[in-house]
This record gives structure tokens, C-alpha cells and sequence, in this order.
């Protein structure tokens, strides 16, 4: 028999992906399926960033680049952060990886391992706690209220940290919830961070851009009180409607990038050229593609905001961000995750059960409103003919 670390025993799973697979079997079997459980854009990206990646390919750009990305690229993005948060970056603290996850990877690796504690947000992307087991260390989940509009309080995040706590992991704007942490919380725990030197923080902001209704998105980089142990997650995928690209970067303190660097070496070696020069195009470009995707995600969202709190036994926060909604169906009869997949099955709507974002997440649904309002206004529909039918 083969013998693995126990650390594969303790890797978890990103269920979006086997629902995406659900539907996907389904509607190739026919069943006509409208798909609000992938959390991606269901736009082209623009066509000047496949442009510049078909005319790299062109010039000869398909070899190995340095690890931590072409220097082009680190230099727009840290002219990029500079330009949106005020940070003072470096490009020889950035680093271009394939794709928002694999930050969130080597940051849990470098500071994760049995004894130590790392916080998370729960309900939050799977892969933090995933990600933490796999370390050994000890997942502590932050809870993230709908009382607080999905934010994260300061202050139940600082009553968390213990004495092994090494790694805080935030994300604002949210997945799954859509919920915008607003400045006065985020200025509070930044200043209560200074109680704690010897916490490095992970903060997720790959949905940064996409904040409504007047939200502020604030970055944790706007902080230099914290920039020796931040880590700054973003990328491409949802601003540019690229998860397909695997494109993604991080800005690292001043000494932790090499490791960074070295387990790019010892793993990817580095990100697909093409692909770079298209991040290039993309930051470097017109923005006015970012604020039409945007715009029309507003649309949507204006849209099924009020129709989730139309169905019987559901209600529904208005989401500051991302492109998520995330209904409390606590006051159905159903529980979330058979509720997900019954409306799958029997109603052809894809759509995540709360708790595979974590515990805090029962009693919740989350809907991605990245397809078209058509779409997004049909399987309202279907659900609430389905509740009609089986809420009792
Ligand atoms: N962080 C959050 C909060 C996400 O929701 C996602 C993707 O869904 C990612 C990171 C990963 O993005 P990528 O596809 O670039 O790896």
C-alpha cells in the first residue's frame, strides 16, 4: 500500500468546483441548468489583453521568465497598488504567481505547522482552512455576521489572537458573503495589530475593485505601521475576467519574498509568459472594461437582491461588493447544503451551500450573480417554485 504524509489525510476540497462538474454532467445530459454557483466573471476578457498575450506569443515570449514575473509586470503592479492604496511598493517586493490561490498557499506553508495558530473568516474561501490543516496547524475561525452586514469585527478578530497565533487571514470585500469591511473596523484592528508584532497578516483583496453603492474598498496597505509583515493577495481573475488565465500577484514583505521566490523554484518555476503580458495589457491599458464589468454586476445585483427577499422564508442583505449574494434561508424548512443540491437536481439552479465556506455558514446560500440578469431572474424563479412545492 502506499503511505502518504498525514497532511494529504487533512487537505480539503473547494466544493464550487464538484458543483460546477454537477451542472455541467447535467446540462450535457440535456437538463437545462442556470449556473449560479461558480464564482467567476461571465465575461470575455477584453480583447486587448488576449491581444497582447497572442502578440507575445508572436515575438517569441514563450520561454521560462525570472520566477517572481518580467519586470514590466512587477513594475505595473506596483504602480498599480501605489496608484489605488498610497503604498510605497517596490516591484522587488512583488511577486506575479498562477493565480490568487497560490498566495494564500505559500503564505499558509511559511507560517503554518502543528502548534501554531492561524485566524481565518468563517464563513470564508475553503481553501484558508483547508490549507491550514494541511499545515497542521490550528485553524481558529473568525466569524463573520450577517448582524454586521458581513463585515469583520476588529474587535472579536483581536479577542482571537493567542499567544501561538502566527498567520491572520483577512478578506474584504468578501467571498462568500459579499460583505465590505468598512474603515472605521479596519483602522481599529490595524491599530490593535501594534499589540501584536509578531502576527503577519494575509489580506485577500482579489475582489478590491468591486465594491457598490459608494462602499469604500480599504486596503491594507494603506498602513505602513504594518507593511513589514503584510501580505497583499490580488490578481487578474475577477477585475479582468481572467480565471482562466491562472494569473495572480502578491506584494510580500522585504524578507519574506525570497522564500517566496525559492518555492516558485521549487514548484512552477514561474507563470506562463503569454499570460504575464496579458496581466501587462490589463494594468497598463483602458480601465473603463473593469467599470463596465462592474456596472453591469450592480445591475444584477440591484436586481436579485430584492427577488431573493421576495421567495417565502428567505431574506437577503444588500451585498457592498464582490458578486455575491448570500441569503439567510434559515426560515425555510430546508438545511442549507440539501437545499443546494435539491435545487440543483430537481430545479436545474446551481448553487453553493453556505457551510462549505465553514460552520458560520449554515443557514445561508450563496448565489453568484455573475450571469445574466435573464439568467439571474429565471432561477429565482425556479427556486421559488421549488419552495412553493417542497417547503413543508
Ligand atoms: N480569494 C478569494 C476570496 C476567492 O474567492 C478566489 C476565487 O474564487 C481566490 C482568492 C482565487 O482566485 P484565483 O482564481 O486567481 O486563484
Amino acid at each position: 500500500m502506499l503511505t502518504t504524509t498525514a497532511g494529504f489525510d487533512r487537505i480539503g476540497d473547494e466544493n464550487a468546483f464538484a458543483v460546477l462538474a454537477r451542472a455541467q454532467a447535467l446540462a450535457a445530459s440535456g437538463r437545462d441548468i442556470v449556473n449560479l454557483g461558480i464564482g467567476q466573471p461571465d465575461f470575455r476578457t477584453p480583447d486587448h489583453i488576449v491581444e497582447a498575450a497572442v502578440k507575445a506569443l508572436r515575438d517569441g515570449h514563450h520561454g521560462y521568465t525570472a520566477a517572481t514575473g518580467i519586470l514590466p509586470l512587477r513594475e505595473a503592479v506596483a504602480a498599480d497598488v501605489h496608484a489605488r492604496t498610497g503604498a510605497e511598493v517596490s516591484p522587488g517586493r512583488v511577486m506575479i504567481v498562477p493565480g490568487g490561490k497560490v498566495t494564500m498557499h505559500m503564505a499558509i506553508l511559511m507560517f503554518g505547522e502543528p502548534g501554531a495558530d492561524i485566524l481565518y473568516p468563517d464563513p470564508g474561501f475553503p481553501i484558508y482552512r483547508s490549507m491550514i490543516e494541511f499545515t497542521g496547524a490550528r485553524p481558529l475561525p473568525v466569524p463573520i455576521r450577517e448582524a454586521n452586514g458581513f463585515a469583520f469585527s476588529a474587535e472579536e478578530t483581536l479577542n482571537l489572537i493567542t499567544p501561538e497565533t502566527r498567520l491572520l487571514i483577512l478578506n474584504s470585500p468578501a467571498n462568500p458573503t459579499g460583505g465590505v469591511t468598512p474603515r472605521v473596523e479596519i483602522e481599529t484592528l490595524v491599530a490593535g495589530l501594534a499589540r501584536f508584532p509578531n502576527v503577519a497578516i494575509l489580506s485577500d483583496e482579489i475582489y478590491g475593485r468591486m465594491v457598490y453603492d459608494g462602499a469604500e474598498h480599504v486596503s491594507l496597505a494603506r498602513f505602513p505601521e504594518i507593511a513589514d509583515r503584510l501580505i497583499l493577495l490580488d490578481g487578474w481573475s475577477k477585475t479582468y475576467a481572467m480565471t482562466g488565465w491562472r494569473l495572480g500577484y502578491s506584494v510580500w514583505p522585504e524578507r519574506l519574498i525570497d522564500m517566496a521566490r525559492k518555492f516558485a523554484v521549487n514548484s512552477y518555476s514561474c507563470v506562463n509568459a503569454a499570460a504575464q503580458f496579458a496581466g501587462l495589457a490589463a494594468l497598463t491599458g483602458p480601465q473603463g472594461c473593469v467599470a463596465e464589468m462592474v456596472a453591469e454586476f450592480d445591475r444584477r445585483r440591484r436586481a436579485i437582491v430584492p427577488a431573493l427577499n421576495s421567495l417565502p422564508g428567505v431574506s437577503c442583505v444588500v451585498p457592498a461588493g464582490a458578486f455575491y449574494a448570500f441569503p439567510n434561508i434559515a426560515d425555510t424548512a430546508w438545511k442549507a447544503k440539501p437545499l443546494a443540491s435539491a435545487l440543483l437536481e430537481d430545479a436545474g439552479v446551481a448553487a453553493i451551500g453556505g457551510p462549505d465556506f465553514g460552520v458560520y455558514g449554515e443557514g445561508y446560500l450563496r448565489l453568484s450573480y455573475a450571469n445574466s440578469l435573464d439568467n439571474i431572474l429565471a432561477a429565482i424563479e425556479r427556486i421559488r417554485g421549488f419552495l412553493e412545492r417542497r417547503n413543508g
